[in-house]
């Protein structure tokens, strides 16, 4: 009847005709059709006389202006049919008798090609003088009645189709405004409020839910965590699980309709409809569903968008941290840093570092904010250090009140109640400890825990930094045979020294016929009298004199803050001591000299070449003995 060629070529409907396909919408057509007539014709003297009928192809009598078909005698029915049969056979009119009755049988065609589709029947009794023009013509008016009613149909029709195809460019651009505005949020909490939002304008008599998993529920009561009890009667649930929409009704008529949002990694909640009856055109399903495929794509991207700029910020945040932790090679200073840096980071109350301390076999607080455990020293046994120390692995306690796996001074002084800690590493050996804390419990998500870890791994890299470090600067100022500081060092002490103190002495001590020594004892036994020599002096000074290897068997010691007369007795304790306990015994001969801060010139070259000139003195004064140089 109607399709959408008519549309695309409109032209006036009164030229549409019945087509085969429109067999449906007979039934109603005759009906409607022959009521109309029934009105203008019930004047005619045949209506009065017998009974008309409108008859389709499978016999059935869609209307009478009398008696029912099946309220006639068997006979009646059976000469009907046979008056039927013949005329959508011959199109033409038939008129037939038997018994009491006569009837006539007109053919009702269509307007192009004149193909029957109905018969127009008129049946009375057999004594009765039938007006075959009348009834000829009364037919012909049906017909136009039957046209008029399809006319109305089609245009009705035509109206609808129209109706509808606005109905649906307008939700299309509704929808395509909604998808645009879901993609320019950026942030998942505005992707959900907009999308809320966008369906509260489109179905405003319904009531919307959004059912998410746990992470993001915000607080908007109209978003809902997903819970998967009860599966079998929870449309949501059977939404999320199944992938495809479902639907239930209430007593009361309300559709419920449970949609998943999908985007293109995963399902990531259900949207969920309410909806009074009749509020609801099935035909906005197609709709509905991509626009719930939409927020779960715009929610995707928003969600990725937050989990890369959280990325993006956490590594930030470590490669800051390492650099500054870079710049340090004290590990004190380190550790003072990571606790501040840590406590910013984590938000937390409280941090604590430990190290190990390996000669007492000790956990240390090295830094922290905590008074009450400042350089507390704990056996590697005892609280969570003491797990870290034995399982190797960072640690997160949602809350200590409740699941108290060990005691822990750190908890119980501060009152805290959640808890991450990393051990740190050097070499693959745990060196000491970071413990976080705060006093609200479940204060810290398992994103802090891992960051923490991956801190704590820079931190051990730059402890061993600064280990290594102090290791080489230990073996430059160094000498290797006999312990002591390195000639360099000596010098740049002096120098420091000179800046702070009022005066200082230097002893030159070098050892009588070494040559002979070594020529005598070979040189091994020559080095083992230079570490004799050097242990002697090293035990004869305080922590403050540095004693340094000057030259071949030359040593020599300053002594900061201390005047001649005491550097000759320190001096003279040296030499006796050497003579006595030296195996093969040796002696020394020493120069001492000293700067004052009222010098003129205070140079280390000075001091040196004054305690030289004493020290040659002493040999020419036959050796094993103690020269005080001039001034
Ligand atoms: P003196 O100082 O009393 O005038 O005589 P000396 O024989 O000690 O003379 P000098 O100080 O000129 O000689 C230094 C000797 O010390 C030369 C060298 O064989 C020896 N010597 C220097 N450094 C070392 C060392 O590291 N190990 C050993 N075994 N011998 C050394
Ligand atoms: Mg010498
Ligand atoms: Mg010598």
């Amino acid at each position: 009847m109607f399709n959408e060629w008519n549309v695309k070529h409109p032209i006036w409907f009164a030229s549409e005709d019945i087509h085969d396909a429109d067999e449906p919408y007979l039934p109603s057509l005759f009906e409607e059709s022959f009521f109309q007539w029934g009105q203008e014709a019930s004047e005619l003297a045949s209506f009065r006389m017998g009974q008309f009928g409108i008859y389709s192809k499978d016999g059935v009598c869609h209307a009478t202006n009398g008696l029912h078909l099946d309220e006639y005698t068997i006979n009646h029915k059976a000469i009907i049919q046979s008056a039927l049969i013949a005329t959508f056979e011959n199109n033409e009119i038939n008129y037939h008798t038997f018994n009491d009755v006569q009837l006539i049988a007109i053919p009702i065609q269509r307007r192009n090609d004149e193909k029957t589709f109905a018969v127009f029947v008129y049946i009375t009794t057999i004594e009765a003088t039938i007006n075959h023009a009348e009834i000829q013509s009364t037919a012909l008016h049906y017909k136009s009645c039957f046209y008029r009613s399809f006319e109305q149909l089609f245009v009705k029709d035509m109206l609808q189709y129209q109706q509808r195809t606005d109905k649906e460019a307008s939700r299309r651009d509704a929808l395509f405004l909604i998808a645009k505005r879901l993609y320019d949020q950026i942030d998942v909490t505005s992707v959900l409020s907009e999308m809320l939002h966008s369906l509260e304008t489109l179905y405003p008599e319904s009531e919307i839910n959004m059912h998410l998993s746990q992470d993001y529920v915000d607080g908007d009561p109209r978003v809902k965590p997903l819970v998967f009890k009860n599966t079998a009667h929870d449309i949501v649930a059977q939404a999320f699980l199944d992938g495809k929409p479902a639907k239930e009704y209430d007593r009361d008529g309300t559709m419920r309709l449970a949609v998943p949002m999908s985007g293109k990694q995963a399902a990531y909640g259900v949207l969920c409809i309410s909806i009074g009856r009749g509020k609801w055109d099935d035909s906005d399903l197609p709709a509905f569903l991509l626009l719930a495929d939409t927020a779960g794509s715009a929610f995707e991207n928003a969600k990725l968008y937050e989990q890369s700029n959280l990325l993006i910020n956490e590594l930030r945040l470590i490669n800051d941290m390492t650099k500054r932790l870079n710049q340090s090679l004290r590990v004190k200073e380190i550790f003072q840093f990571a606790t501040s840096e840590l406590l910013t980071i984590f938000e937390a109350d409280y941090c604590c570092v430990l190290q190990l301390n390996k000669e007492t076999n000790q956990f240390v607080v090295k830094s922290g904010n905590i008074p009450a455990i400042a350089s507390e020293a704990f056996s590697p046994e005892y609280g969570f250090s003491g797990i870290i120390y034995r399982t190797k692995e960072p640690l997160i306690i949602s809350d200590y009140w409740n699941t108290r796996v060990v005691t822990s001074k750190l908890m119980d002084n501060t009152g805290s109640r959640s808890l991450i800690a990393a051990p740190i590493f050097v070499d693959g050996d745990v060196v000491g400890a970071i413990l976080i804390t705060h006093k609200i419990p479940s204060f810290f998500s398992y994103d802090n825990y891992k960051l923490l870890q991956v801190m704590s791994t820079h931190i051990g890299l730059a402890v061993t930094n600064a280990s290594l470090h102090a290791e080489v600067r230990r073996m430059v100022i160094t000498d290797n045979l006999t312990g002591l500081h390195a000639r360099h060092y000596l010098n740049e002490q002096i120098q420091s020294r000179q800046r702070k103190d009022p005066f200082g002495s230097l002893i030159l001590v070098d050892i009588d016929y070494f040559k002979r020594v070594n020529d005598t004892y070979g040189h091994q036994v020559g080095d083992r009298i230079l570490v004799q020599v050097s242990n002697i002096i090293t035990s004869s000074i305080r922590e403050d004199d540095i004693a340094a290897r000057w030259g071949g068997e030359e040593l020599a010691v300053y002594l900061p803050g201390i005047r001649t007369e005491k550097a000759l007795r320190i001096a003279e304790r040296i030499r006796k001591q050497v003579a006595e306990e030296t195996d093969p015994t040796v002696t020394v001969s020493c120069g001492v000299s000293e700067w004052t801060f009222d010098n003129e010139k205070i140079s280390v070259e000075s001091l040196f070449y004054r305690a030289d000139m004493a020290l040659y003195e002493a040999k020419n004064n036959g050796r094993n003995c103690v020269v005080v140089g001039e001034n």
